[in-house]
């Protein structure tokens, strides 16, 4: 058996099992590519499992065309959470429309309203939630397991892809014909909100060009941050 068949078979066992005894489950998709890679396995297993994406009304246009495409390959439309209204207007009135790049502070209090808190809905009365996060992604990543505790959500979380490289992703990706967000090909490996997230130089870290004004530290969103630290430091995305 290839590396690939192994990783892809303990993938599909891992969602087996969530589907049979973590049953409400949802899988948070950023339609990036490892999130591909999972939509695939989950919707041709047919599993029991929702897909949502957080809509933050700052996505690439590229990114939003993926829900066509995924609707038009797998007949699947991926349910969509968007923020508060009032609570983007009045961070935009206070603050600006971009703050974020101001300090750390105001990134998360962005991310806050634009990710948290509709995560927060998206994953209630769910008993777990499926990431596409992978240990090798960064340094914020690298303790990532395939099954943890979320005590912010009081649910259990489960990474899939944690054991997987880019160079697996990418290969199931073009033997299985899953369709894939162009931005990849215009240098962007990590897919986020548009003005927080550049192309990367080749060798550089796949999440550099996340809040690429930031330290490498403190580059998480906050869906994965319990208390203010982070999860994986036992282990955000998007
Ligand atoms: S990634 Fe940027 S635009 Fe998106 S929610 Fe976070 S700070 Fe706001």
């Amino acid at each position: 058996m290839s590396k690939l068949d192994s990783l892809v078979a303990a993938t599909r066992d891992t969602l087996a099992l969530i589907a049979r005894e973590y049953t409400p489950a949802v899988f948070a998709s950023s339609l990036a590519a490892e999130d591909m890679v999972l939509t695939d396995l989950i919707l041709k297993d047919r599993l029991p499992i929702g897909i949502f994406s957080l809509e933050t009304g700052r996505l690439h246009k590229e990114t939003l065309a993926m829900l066509d495409r995924v609707k038009e390959h797998y007949g699947y439309d991926i349910a969509l959470y968007r923020p508060q209204q009032d609570a983007v207007e009045g961070y935009i009135a206070q603050n600006g429309l971009n703050a974020f790049y101001d300090s750390v502070d105001m990134r998360r209090e962005c991310c806050r309203i634009r990710k948290v808190e509709p995560l927060g809905r998206a994953l209630a009365g769910n008993k777990a939630w499926i990431t596409g996060q992978r240990r090798a992604q960064s340094n914020t990543r690298n303790t990532l397991a395939v099954h943890e505790d979320d005590p912010a959500h009081l649910m259990d979380k489960f990474n899939p892809l944690a054991d997987w490289l880019e160079a697996d992703v990418w290969d199931y990706l073009r033997a299985n014909d899953v369709p894939v967000n162009a931005l990849h090909a215009q240098g962007f490996p990590s897919i986020g909100c548009e003005p927080c997230t550049r192309a990367i130089e080749p060798g550089e870290d796949v999440r550099a060009g996340r809040w690429w004004w930031e330290n490498p530290e403190s580059k998480e969103c906050g869906l994965h941050v319990v208390d203010g630290k982070l999860i994986r430091i036992k282990s955000v995305a998007a």
